[in-house]
């Protein structure tokens, strides 16, 4: 049924985005079942950009430069800003937080892991994410609020759990929406009580006469305390198995070693999991296309077999379009085969930093916001200087345009 849900393909991409209704989703975005626009995974994998998704809302309708739909997408441009300037430091605390480092646990715990920890916005959290690969901004906010403030778990073990699991997982908007939570990126931590799941979720997530059925003073002293909260009795909830987590595309993928012979005295166009959208309209004749599962990454972040699906059907797609070879090696046997080649291009990306700018000249994907030289604290301070001197959102979009080969 989930892949029906968010089909791998361009169509099914444009369709989400043609769906995108802009008053709705400023109105009820906070509700569980609220007009959010479900386009990340699109976003994720490169089938929709930035700047396509603000060009297809604004062919329909006029937007404000301050709409909440832009200050998302901002969000997530600015959270790949703080990833450009602070590179891996993103996936350790970026200062303290309420609590020294010490004083959080580092494993996730069974119950947390297999949704039975007694609390039901907590339990229906997991299932949902299990169940479909995706979850709603607030139900990850109420998952990583609980996992830190009142399990005590260090931010960095769950948000790798859920990593894994999310079909739009994205390094940047993850492990920094967790700091964020945490307190660790942000001036305090992000707390919810039982009121606030029974105003934005529906009733099965309701949590009355549980740990977070409480005062907000009441959960800020539990932020800051160092003894955790225990999980309600496991016995009462009957839980869920946790999907496994793979670092190997599945066989449908067509994975081979690299193939130095099928790029020789060719130019080559490379594709990755994060630039699935429309293949280059000039790409020379003879261009070799090569699409690369980089073992090295994937070993450190595997993936579920959804999102290996994901990826695979929309692969398989481009393939009708144009016949390609998928290589699945380390970094080190992927650059050998592609020295064999005249030249090698492909769209920049930084989930495989340090590799793809090693092999290839990469053209950078495409931006909405212009970019802001130097580090930016917060977002509000990324978002004045990111939108200094524009007025509406269509000169926003105008700012960017793509650049030419
Ligand atoms: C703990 C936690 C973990 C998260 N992990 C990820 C992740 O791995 N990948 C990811 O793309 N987003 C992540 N987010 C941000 C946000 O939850 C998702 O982008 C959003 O829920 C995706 O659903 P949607 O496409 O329906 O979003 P909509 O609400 O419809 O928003 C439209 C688009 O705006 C962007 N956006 C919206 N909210 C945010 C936000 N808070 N931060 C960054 N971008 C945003 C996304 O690209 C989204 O597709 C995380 C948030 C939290 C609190």
């Amino acid at each position: 049924m989930l892949q029906q849900l968010f089909e791998p393909t361009l169509a099914a991409a444009r369709a989400r985005l043609g769906a995108v209704q802009s008053a709705a989703f400023a109105r009820t975005r906070n509700a569980l079942n609220g007009a959010v626009t479900g386009l990340s995974p699109y976003i994720t994998h490169g089938l929709l950009s930035l700047p396509e998704v603000l060009a297809g809302v604004l062919a329909r309708e006029d937007l404000d430069l301050q709409h909440k739909f832009i200050f998302e997408l901002g969000w997530r441009a600015y959270f790949r800003h703080v990833w450009q300037h602070r590179g891996d430091a993103i996936l350790s605390d970026l200062h303290a937080g309420p609590l020294p480092a010490g004083a959080y646990a580092t494993q996730l715990p069974d119950d947390i892991r297999q949704g039975r920890t007694g609390v039901p916005v907590i339990d229906e959290a997991v299932r949902t994410l299990y169940a479909t690969g995706m979850l709603h901004n607030h139900a990850r906010m109420w998952l990583a609020s609980y996992c830190v403030h009142i399990r005590k778990l260090h931010w960095r073990c769950a948000a790798d759990w859920l990593y894994g699991h999310l079909l739009d997982g994205d390094l940047a908007s993850n492990h920094l929406s967790w700091q964020w939570v945490a307190g660790t990126g942000s001036h305090k931590p992000y707390l919810f009580n039982a009121d606030n799941v029974a105003r934005y979720a529906p009733p099965a997530w309701h949590s009355p006469g549980t740990v977070i059925a409480c005062s907000y003073e009441a959960l800020d002293r539990l932020a800051r305390q160092t003894t955790s909260s225990p999980p309600a009795p496991a016995k009462t909830v009957a839980g869920q198995p946790e999907p496994a987590l793979s670092a190997q595309p599945p066989a449908a993928l067509g994975a081979r070693s690299p193939d130095a012979a099928f790029v020789r005295g060719r130019e080559v166009w490379l594709l990755h999991p994060w630039s699935l959208g429309e293949l280059p309209p000039q790409l020379p004749p003879n261009t070799a296309l090569v699409f690369l599962v980089v073992s090295d990454f994937h070993k450190a972040w595997p993936w579920s077999e959804r999102r290996w699906r994901f990826v695979a059907q929309r692969v398989a797609e481009l393939a009708r379009e144009h016949p390609l070879q998928c290589w699945h090696a380390s970094a080190a046997e992927i650059g050998a085969a592609l020295a064999a080649s005249t030249r090698v291009r492909s769209v920049d990306e930084p989930h495989l930093r340090p590799w793809l700018s090693a092999w290839a000249e990469c053209r950078a994907a495409p931006a909405l916001f212009p970019a802001v030289a130097g580090p930016c604290a917060s977002f509000s301070q990324w978002w004045t200087r990111s939108t200094r001197g524009l007025q509406t959102a269509a000169e926003l979009l105008a700012v960017n345009q793509e650049p030419a080969w």
